[in-house]
């Protein structure tokens, strides 16, 4: 059985296996260093969105030599529209950590390749088998999926990822694991879909529990928890700027940011008012309910217009022409209410 079914999912993947650009390489350090990237990008991200992104940073960044001489906000820059930035910093982290301590060459160690930013168990192992043909598997959603059905887990129990884990040791292949690790994560993204597998043209329908059961359905779902938190956005023109912030939170160091603070329930109870700048008039609520969901939080965002500043106290504080805001590496709740201000026109309220 081990190697009829390892057989059957190598064959089909022989003959069906998408055309990535990473998937095509010129050398053994190409290959790595492509993987790596890929990686890296794919990480909570589907395929279909991270192509034109890798094929752009490939261009840019043809070696992992030339990606550790990057400036952070260059591999920025070419990341905007991806998220999740600290990946970016991660891999350039870890460009730079292999280009000077390891000579260039990303270590064939998957303890060494954990110890990178960025990199835990599952990276770890999809490098390992992915670009160094050693006997590893990357368990992502699509292999879950896939080894759940083939084998008819449910995930009702405690032992569901290490039920899944064990299966696959044993019917793995037993070389080919570069070419194995892809084709089972290939399985699950084209054929063991998660709605509406293609049973009828799955090379291993005949071993299928799932299939016999007619029972698709492998996941008993576990909602994750949604932090609700609130804030207000300020939004202060001056003529044709308006006023960004520099954050001294991590997550939002190296953007451009719009100054964003915690709700209170009187607006005026801010110690911005008589810190950070001075304005004349009353703040106006122009938009009450302006959501932007990161993670597990829900932002629940007013946003409140100030016509007159005044004077700036803060050297956080600083202003950008209104026409110039797209040259700016904007944090994704900026670039969302920028692209509000242009689709609702509520640039002059
Ligand atoms: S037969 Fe259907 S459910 Fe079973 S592994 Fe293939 S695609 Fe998935």
């Amino acid at each position: 059985m081990k190697n009829v079914l390892s057989n059957k999912i190598l064959a089909w993947y022989d003959n069906h296996k998408r055309d990535l650009p990473w998937r095509s390489y010129q050398g053994f350090q190409d290959r790595i260093y492509k993987v790596l990237v890929s990686e890296f990008m794919l990480q909570q991200t589907q395929v279909k969105t991270v192509i034109p992104f890798f094929k752009k940073f490939i261009k840019v960044f043809p070696n992992l030599k030339k990606l550790s001489k990057a400036k952070l906000d260059k591999v920025y820059k070419l990341w905007q529209g991806l998220g999740y930035y600290s990946r970016a910093k991660n891999l350039l982290s870890t460009a730079k950590t292999v280009q000077s301590k390891f000579n260039g060459r990303l270590p064939a160690d998957f303890e060494t390749l954990k110890s990178f930013p960025g990199i835990g168990d599952y990276t770890a192992s999809a490098i390992m088998a992915i670009a160094f043909d050693k006997d590893f598997i990357g368990i992502d959603g699509n292999v879950e999926r896939f080894i759940a059905r083939l084998f008819g887990y449910k995930n009702n129990k405690k032992k569901f990822k290490n039920s899944i884990l064990l299966k696959l040791k044993e019917i793995k292949s037993e070389k080919n694991f570069s070419l194995f690790a892809q084709a089972l994560m290939e399985m699950g993204a084209l054929i063991c879909t998660p709605q509406n597998p293609k049973c009828n043209i799955c090379p291993v329908i005949k071993n299928c529990i799932s299939f016999k059961r007619k029972d698709f359905n492998y996941k008993i779902l576990n909602k994750k928890k949604v932090n609700i938190k609130k804030y207000y956005l300020l939004y202060a023109l001056k003529k044709n700027k308006i006023l960004f912030f520099n954050s001294k939170k991590k997550l939002l160091q190296g953007f451009v940011n719009l100054p964003l603070i915690e709700y209170k329930k009187n607006l005026f109870d801010m110690n911005f008012k008589k810190n950070s700048f001075v304005f004349s008039g009353k703040p106006k609520i122009i938009k009450r309910n302006f959501v932007h969901n990161i993670s597990n939080i829900k932002m629940l965002i007013q946003i409140v217009l100030f016509k007159r500043i005044i004077k700036i106290n803060d050297n956080q504080f600083y202003w950008i022409n209104y026409n110039k805001i797209d040259n700016s590496l904007l944090s994704s709740f900026s670039k969302k209410f920028i692209k509000l201000l242009r689709t609702k026109n509520i640039k002059y309220v």
